[in-house]
């Protein structure tokens, strides 16, 4: 062992992070439950698995079935190839950008293919290279971000040698309000894509469909074409905000309480002095800010458990310090109490994105990188 090597992980750390891995196994089997008879579904784990963990959430997956997985940047593929070994379908979903097509062909990467000039360049390597590999075509339907517009979509539609070379294995497009069922670009999405696609069947007669992320899956069996592309479902967000959440709790996040006060002299807490702790309040400051994760929006704002007792954000979050106003917990609690749930089943993911403002991606995304990961894995229910 080097001296650099912490002895004992979990005891150094500020915070701990319980990421529950038969959790995600169960959220992808139920989603897998709720797509139409035909449609398969992968997993997205871009963005480290959501900040979860690339490795440890790719592999969980695998061993309970999942085959295709869906990162956004090359380094991420050629990085999940490494963990997944060859029998997985990877897809890129920024497809070969800056002139990449090579690696894409050498860690066998499917591409998206968004714009006329990416398809141009994947068919040209192609052609040159004798390379028969599948790619994936994006239309935008309606969220102009990436994608075919209509018009370039009947242009390359039109031209003959418009996708010449290429092997599209699926048309995809993305919906811009999934989560909000009754919204109306949905359905004008869902028509426009459905279009595109019988016409590119004409040309590619067994090209798959696929339009949904977690939240289109519940919009039924008309949105799920061939394959679903799940993402931040797995990772316990709800899916279906205006609805009880139905997938399982995936994250745990605990921090250790450093030190606490009985507050003799009313005075303010924090930078900024914004929040006034009067006479006899009980604080108690965590080794967590918004270094790790912890939004700074949260300031005043959050809340936090501690065995059972809801305990209020009180003044700013520092980078690496939160203070709480814990003078509800009674002090045989607070006697023996040594950490704080931050997230869990009483403070979900989404609740503690809605007192920060934001949406349950952005908290797993930025939780950060000095917590113990701890990692569960017991045998699926
Ligand atoms: C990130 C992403 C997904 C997954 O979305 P979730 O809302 O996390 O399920 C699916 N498709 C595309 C194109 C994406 O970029």
């Amino acid at each position: 062992m080097t001296p650099t090597t912490p002895l004992r992980p979990q005891a150094h750390a500020s915070a701990i992070l319980t990421v529950d891995l038969t959790a995600v196994v169960q959220n992808w089997r139920a989603l897998k439950r709720k797509l139409a008879p035909n449609c398969d579904t992968g997993a997205v784990v871009k963005a480290d698995a959501y900040g979860l963990g690339l490795q440890p959430v790719a592999l969980a997956l695998k061993s309970a079935g999942c085959q295709t997985f869906y990162v956004a940047h090359l380094d991420e593929g050629i990085t999940l190839r490494s963990i997944v070994g060859m029998d997985a379908r990877i897809i890129v979903l920024h497809g070969p950008i800056f002139g990449t097509e090579q690696e894409f062909a050498a860690y066998e990467l499917i591409p998206v293919l968004n714009s006329p000039k990416q398809i141009n360049s994947w068919s040209t390597f192609a052609q040159t290279n004798n390379i028969a590999m599948e790619s994936i075509v994006q239309v935008d339907t309606g969220m102009k971000r990436l994608g075919l517009s209509e018009h370039e979509f009947e242009a390359l539609m039109e031209s003959p040698d418009g996708f010449l070379g290429l092997i599209p294995l699926a048309l995809m497009s993305h919906l811009a309000c999934a989560e909000a069922q009754s919204h109306p670009l949905n359905e004008m999405q869902r028509i426009l894509f459905e279009t595109m696609l019988s016409k590119f069947r004409k040309k590619f007669p067994n090209t798959k469909g696929t339009l949904v992320n977690s939240s289109g899956i519940f919009l039924g069996h008309d949105f799920h074409y061939d394959f679903a592309r799940p993402g931040v479902a797995l990772y316990g967000v709800n899916p279906t905000p205006q609805l009880p959440n139905t997938m399982n709790p995936v994250v745990r996040l605990q921090a250790k309480i450093l030190q606490i006060q009985h507050v003799k002299s009313a005075g303010p807490v924090g930078y900024g002095a914004t929040f006034q702790a009067p006479y006899g309040m009980k604080l108690a400051t965590v080794s967590a800010g918004y270094a790790d994760g912890l939004l700074r929006s949260l300031g005043n704002k959050g809340h936090a458990y501690i065995e059972g007792y809801s305990v209020p954000v009180a003044g700013r979050i520092s980078m690496d310090l939160t203070t709480f106003d814990v003078s509800n917990v009674p002090e045989s609690t607070l006697d023996t109490a040594t950490v704080i749930d931050l997230i869990g089943t009483q403070y979900t993911l989404d609740d503690i994105a809605r007192d920060a403002g934001t949406i349950g991606y952005e908290i797993l995304t930025a939780l950060g990188h000095r917590y113990h990961r701890h990692y569960l894995t017991t045998q699926a229910k």
